[in-house]
């Protein structure tokens, strides 16, 4: 399978560690290193701020980076260049966009999620329902009920596209045009869809999404994320958090706000410009990527994956939806010793991550991983479980991180 891998050629776009035993299978949580980032990151620190000093903000265009970040994250969540910006966290940026959608249905007092969610997404929504102080009512929903939930009471709905624990898709266009047709807005999280497979914001008539910058767009630890903003409802939102960088005219150093006329109103305070250089460089990684060709790719490993590991072990229960069709990048099955066993893994080389309460869960990122890593992946897997070598104290040890 791996001759007739149209995106083979793209692995050498990364920098993966040599030893062979490796497969990385948590690109959906830490993006690797993209081989372009190294000598672009020592250009700006040692050169631009080095050397240029204050004037690299000019002369390196380092004001420029947030806008030439978001043009790259445009063609891959199929958005107009000029409806994303790159700045902040995604927490912060749900935060905005939430206040931007309620400001847009003041009437209206509810909001719709999954009560799945990632717990971030849930924690900004109800501090902020609690910041208006206007009876807003924050009402997470499991997720067959979302659409029935969704009615004309409901100012917006947010949910984040793909599930982070059970890699389970919602069917963007459709719940998009029911919201609509009940006169509701759509937020959607994009943090395991951008960069794993082609989003359509525009065919899917998308008002507000958001997304990460370190997970599949592999921009680095911490990398700024972004946001978007269906044109048509950006000249009637003021931005909840009003920065300069905001502002009309930063330079002009007036008193009062005056939002800027495009999307940069929605962007906040000074960007992170080493940050930003990282992940510009990084986004390189997909330049003349077919997007399509991402998420046969992505669906193939994703198969693969599931049949090897099944084939090898017993005693695993697969969280995943069977049906890519319904499935984002990554697979998860679910065990009572999770944690352990994903230790175990990560000691032999085959890194993925555990999540609460029993959650084993693998990303694939179809521009480096080969079929020969799932193989090898699922083969450990079925080692790890038979022989029981997850069974050891220091492989029970909990993390800060996990
Ligand atoms: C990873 C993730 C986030 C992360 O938010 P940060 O502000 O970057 O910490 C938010 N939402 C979802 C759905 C995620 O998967």
């Amino acid at each position: 399978m791996d001759r007739n891998d149209v995106l083979a050629g793209f692995r050498a776009r990364f920098r993966l560690p040599d030893d062979e035993n490796v497969v990385y299978l948590d690109g959906n949580s830490l993006g690797p290193l993209p081989a372009s980032v190294p000598m672009r990151m020592r250009e700006a620190v040692e050169v631009e701020w080095g050397r240029s000093l204050v004037r690299g903000w000019n002369d390196a265009g380092w004001i420029d980076l947030p806008a030439r970040a978001a043009g790259k994250i445009a063609r891959l969540i199929g958005a107009p260049a000029d409806s994303v910006a790159v700045c902040d966290s995604t927490s912060v940026n749900l935060f905005k966009v939430l206040a931007a959608a309620l400001s847009l249905r003041p009437e209206r007092k509810v909001v719709i999620t999954d009560v799945a969610n990632f717990p971030t997404d849930l924690y900004v929504a109800d501090g902020l329902a609690r910041l208006l102080d206007r009876g807003y009512e924050i009402k997470p929903v499991q997720f067959d009920q979302i659409e029935a939930a969704i009615d004309d009471t409901v100012a917006a709905f947010m949910l984040t596209e793909v599930d982070y624990r059970t890699g389970r898709m919602h069917d963007m266009g459709a719940m998009t045009a029911h919201a609509h047709a009940c006169g509701a807005l759509a937020i959607w999280d994009l943090a395991h869809s951008a960069g794993a497979f082609p989003v359509d914001l525009t065919g899917a008539r998308a008002d507000f999404a958001i997304g990460c910058g370190y997970k599949y767009l592999n921009g680095g630890p911490g990398a700024p994320a972004f946001l978007f903003v269906a044109e048509k409802h950006l000249p009637e939102i003021a931005p909840a958090i009003a920065g300069w960088m905001g502002h009309l005219e930063p330079f002009a150093f007036s008193p009062g706000f005056v939002p800027a006329d495009g999307i940069a109103r929605m962007t906040s305070g000074t960007p992170p410009i080493l940050s930003l250089v990282a992940f510009d460089a990084a986004l390189d990684a997909f330049d003349g990527v077919d997007l399509a060709s991402l998420r046969v790719k992505s669906q193939q490993l994703c198969d693969y994956f599931i049949a090897a590991v099944e084939a090898n072990c017993e005693g695993l229960e697969l969280a995943t939806p069977r049906d890519a069709g319904v499935r984002g990048s990554q697979v998860s099955f679910r065990h009572p010793e999770g944690y352990a066993i994903v230790q175990a893994l990560i000691a032999r080389g085959v890194i993925g991550d555990f999540r609460a309460p029993d959650i084993m869960r693998f990303g694939f990122a179809p521009l480096y991983l080969r079929f020969a890593d799932i193989h090898h992946a699922a083969e450990q897997i079925g080692d790890v479980i038979k022989t029981g070598s997850w069974d050891e104290p220091r492989f029970k040890q909990k993390a800060k991180v996990t």
